[in-house]
């Protein structure tokens, strides 16, 4: 069902982005009801009510953007029209047995799911941690962030990323996509050689099949500007463990023979390190191994950044008020918010399931922003200097967290960087430092001949420029083709999907 809210001024959940909205939109599953309603009829529903709204907005020369949990704090969800909320739509579907491909591997079969776009990670940890049927085998997601707030289709659209340092980021275990762009039906997409869903399936869902690894890898990392994606087909593991010992300090030369050991990493599953950048050279590494599932271990506590009984997070106000307190050194800051740190914040010592490790959520932090990038694990020494010196020469209170990720496919993943990326981030204050440190960042990476990416949730700004010195200019035509193919070169369908984010990067045409 399409609900209509009407005007609204509208906030994400860090409040950097305040848009005055035309319409805010919610869209649900509840026109399909009745006693047995079929999966399909709520897929179908889904799609119909999308696609009629981008029809609409087509006619009216109306900007469209879809909304997951509002967790991303760039520009990527910006629109001043009308702001699709997708959270209602969070079903997960069983694929039945005459809808695989032949091609699809059987034992990969019941590790199949079919997932809404507003499913977050933790309703989807808690469909697959809890089988509900005898039929189902109890499974987990191969990796997620270190939060469970997100949708699945809001945290693949950004390239959501946890530190799965021989698996990838969250878009690599999406096997199949369902796009509605407001073309005459909704598109099923797979990649060229990897086939999971058959004609009878692709057919009960009203869709257009594409098999095409160019398009599918462009709209994985698509952040809204492909239309809107109603569902993905996800492939699992059977549940597992993970079991994290006591963190373990480390100097810098350590931490550099072990990045530059692949022995070190070939057996984990999760490896991360964080510092003060005001410490010269002490380094906490985190490094979580998958074990066999086992009762009877303490469930453990949830970390931070989670909020009290009242709806407060630590950082509510807080965080901006002491991070900007005057006469207090960034290095003094820095010190406290360490120790807090590895109190609050840090795996450690600890065993549980993806779905009770990675719980982080939050309702609001305003004042506070966080920006993150990724170099080649080949360069991690490289900018943890010139991320001290940096920070030391800006006086900036920071905790940098650094995890290692497994390249993947998405054209725009940026965690792709080879051998393994490295992702450093830290939380900043939301003021005119935050552009101030990534442009001087980029310059010192630039001059030290470091290629890195942007988190594209996470950053103050992707320009043309910036864009083709992270994925080159093939990447970016490759991305730009899909979107013109998948829209049949209709620029004002097209048009529908632009927003500042897209003409900054001049991705907009
Ligand atoms: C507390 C916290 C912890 C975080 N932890 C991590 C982390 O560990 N690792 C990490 O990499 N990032 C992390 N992030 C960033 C976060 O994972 C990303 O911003 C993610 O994209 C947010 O997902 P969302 O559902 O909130 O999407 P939104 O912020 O709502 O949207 C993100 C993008 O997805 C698009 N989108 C959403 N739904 C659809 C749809 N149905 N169809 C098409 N496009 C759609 C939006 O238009 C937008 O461009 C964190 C953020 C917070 C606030």
């Amino acid at each position: 069902m399409i609900r209509r809210n009407g005007a609204k001024t509208w906030k994400n959940i860090h409040v950097t982005t305040k848009l005055e909205l035309e319409d805010l939109i919610d869209v649900d599953n509840s026109n399909a009801q009745g006693h047995s309603v079929s999966n399909y009829e709520i897929l179908n529903q889904t799609s119909d009510d999308i696609n009629s709204l981008i029809k609409e907005a087509k006619l009216n020369n109306k900007h469209i953007r879809a909304i997951g949990a509002a967790w991303a704090l760039s520009k990527v969800q910006t629109t001043e029209n009308w702001l699709i909320n997708t959270k209602l739509l969070n079903k997960c579907i069983e694929v039945e047995s005459d809808c695989f491909h032949v091609d699809y591997p059987t034992d990969k079969k019941p590790l199949l799911v079919i997932a809404q776009c507003g499913v977050s990670v933790a309703e989807l940890n808690v469909y697959l941690e809890l089988p509900k049927s005898a039929n189902q085998i109890a499974r987990s997601l191969k990796t997620t962030g270190i939060g469970a707030g997100q949708t699945i289709v809001g945290a693949v659209s950004g390239n959501t990323h946890g530190a799965a340092v021989n698996f990838g980021a969250v878009p690599d275990f999406v096997v199949a996509i369902q796009l509605c762009n407001g073309t005459d039906s909704p598109i099923w997409i797979e990649r060229s050689d990897y086939h999971v869903m058959n004609q009878v399936f692709v057919d009960r869902v009203n869709s257009k099949l594409i098999q095409n690894s160019d398009i599918f890898n462009a709209v994985l990392v698509g952040f809204g500007a492909f239309g809107v994606i109603t569902a993905f087909a996800i492939e699992t593991e059977p549940l597992y463990q993970l079991t994290f010992p006591k963190i373990e300090e480390v100097s810098q030369n350590k931490l550099g023979s072990l990045l530059g050991s692949p022995d070190f990493y070939s057996g984990l599953h999760h490896l991360e390190f964080v510092f003060n950048p005001y410490e010269d050279d002490s380094f906490y590494l985190i490094a979580g191994t998958k074990v066999k599932y086992e009762t009877g271990h303490p469930i453990p506590a949830p970390l931070w950044i989670i909020t009290n009984k009242l709806g407060y997070a630590p950082g509510d106000w807080t965080t901006k008020i002491l991070l900007k307190l005057p006469f207090v050194s960034g290095k003094f800051k820095s010190n406290v918010q360490f120790k807090e740190y590895l109190k609050n914040a840090v795996l450690s010592n600890v065993r549980g399931t993806s779905g009770q490790l990675y719980t982080a959520t939050i309702t609001y932090l305003e004042g506070y922003n966080e920006t993150a990038f990724a170099v080649s694990i080949d360069d991690a020494i490289t900018t943890i200097s010139i991320l001290k010196q940096i920070t030391r020469a800006m006086k900036l209170p920071l905790v940098i967290q650094a995890r290692v990720v497994k390249p993947g496919k998405a054209t725009f993943g940026f965690t792709n960087l080879l051998p393994k990326a490295v992702v450093f981030e830290f939380g900043i204050v939301n003021d005119s430092t935050y552009p101030e440190f990534e442009q001087m960042l980029i310059d010192q990476l630039r001059n030290a001949n470091v290629k890195y990416t942007l988190h594209w949730s996470k950053n103050s700004l992707v320009s043309r420029e910036r864009l083709v010195e992270m994925y080159g200019q093939t990447n970016v035509d490759i991305w730009k083709n899909s979107r013109n193919t998948l829209f049949n070169n209709d620029t004002e369908l097209m048009r529908v999907f632009n927003n500042i984010h897209l003409e900054e990067a001049e991705l907009d045409m």
